[in-house]
């Protein structure tokens, strides 16, 4: 790194400081991609997430989540804070994220959900995985509801895949299962069993130190499902989790995390009732003493430069709460 970019990122880091004392950030990350299979023009590969890591434990203040929302209610948040979190508990999140975190020391938090760990695999994985590696000229999907889609080329592919998981990612979990085997019957092709975690390695995620949270056991829209159901599903995966890591869970992340379009106030409620003290939205901004704990927001500034990657921090504190 030249002087002048250090010098740069050092002026834009102290900005951020100054302005976010007892204001903090969470950053929401998925997939540390290997960079040999990037599928998706968006997808993070190691490179990236290493840089991003390193950007962030010179510049600013990483944080674990449980120890940042103790120091914001205390009001001892310092400037600059952040915290890493990860969500649905892919198998490169310890292959290629773990390392990168532990030699920048950062203690980040990953909400798992249950039913796909040890060989399975989730719902936009197998619209992905079938239709990218589909050998038709086209696919018929109007078993689905949707039409025919030419797969001839790799954007017509990430077009029938983008039209896929939108119009499959509301519905239940009955009706999305049933699409599913439509497109897995469409595509015959192999689907992946190493995409997520296995249970020792969730195990091993959590004794080198990094936090672990819920994220439902199946992954549904809460929104989509019954009030029993969703009751269910948050209590399956917090069980299974808190047996495999003998330890009580108390974070947890929505599924998809939009407000009032994934989850609404009774969803909070019903955390609160099962015992959780944070719940992670995917809703933009920062979080502040005194909001909801159980409706933080969070924060990803994708960007392809050290400087643009903080000036999107600065901009997020300078313009949104
Ligand atoms: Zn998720």
């Amino acid at each position: 790194m030249n002087t002048l970019e250090h010098l740069t990122l050092s002026v834009i880091a102290l900005s951020i400081k100054i302005l976010s004392k007892n204001k903090l950030l969470i950053m929401n990350y998925h997939r540390v991609h290997n960079s040999q299979d990037l599928f998706f023009d968006s997808d993070l590969d190691g490179d990236s997430f290493n840089w991003q890591m390193q950007l962030i434990s010179q510049y600013l203040i990483p944080s674990g989540l449980s120890d940042a929302m103790q120091k914001l209610d205390n009001e001892k948040l310092p400037g600059g804070s952040v915290v890493i979190t990860f969500d649905d508990g892919y198998k490169d999140n310890i292959e290629a994220a773990l390392p990168i975190l532990q030699s920048n020391n950062i203690v980040a938090t990953f909400f798992v959900a249950t039913h796909f760990l040890n060989g399975g695999i989730m719902w936009n994985d197998v619209i992905i995985e079938s239709i990218k590696q589909c050998d038709k000229d086209v696919i018929n999907l109007q078993g689905i509801g949707l039409g025919e889609y030419p797969l001839g080329s790799k954007e017509e592919k990430l077009y029938a895949i983008e039209q896929t998981i939108k119009h499959v990612k509301y519905k239940n979990l009955e009706q999305r299962e049933t699409a599913l085997d439509v497109i897995k019957q469409t595509c015959a092709v192999e689907l992946p069993n190493d995409l997520m975690m296995n249970d020792s390695e969730v195990v091993a995620l959590f004794e080198a130190g990094m936090e672990i949270g819920g994220h439902t056991n199946k992954h549904p829209i809460l929104l989509s499902e019954t009030d029993e159901l969703v009751t269910e599903e948050i209590s399956l995966g917090k069980e299974y989790l808190e047996k495999l890591l003998n330890t009580s869970l108390t974070s947890f992340a929505f599924p998809n995390g939009k407000s009032k379009l994934d989850y609404q106030d009774k969803h909070i409620k019903i955390l609160e009732k099962i015992g959780f003290k944070y719940a992670l939205t995917t809703n933009w901004g920062v979080n502040i003493k005194g909001e909801d704990p159980l409706e933080l927001k969070r924060f990803t500034p994708w960007d392809n430069t050290k400087i643009g990657f903080l000036l999107r921090i600065l901009k997020l504190h300078l313009f949104y709460k």
